[in-house]
């Protein structure tokens, strides 16, 4: 049951993996910024959408 992080402003999967991941990690690994739309990610839940599938 793999996680799965989207930036919520395109839809680009950040990181999917089957190890959790807390938003505020998935970020960090990224920059801070989404790496398709550019958009700054805040260090918050509210910036990406957490999908279990
Ligand atoms: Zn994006």
């Amino acid at each position: 049951m793999p996680q799965i992080v989207v930036c919520k402003s395109c839809g680009h999967t950040i990181y999917q993996g089957v190890e959790l991941k807390s938003a505020e990690e998935v970020i960090q690994m990224v920059g801070g910024q989404c790496p398709k739309c550019g958009r700054r990610l805040a260090f918050s839940i509210e910036d990406v959408e957490i999908r279990s599938s």
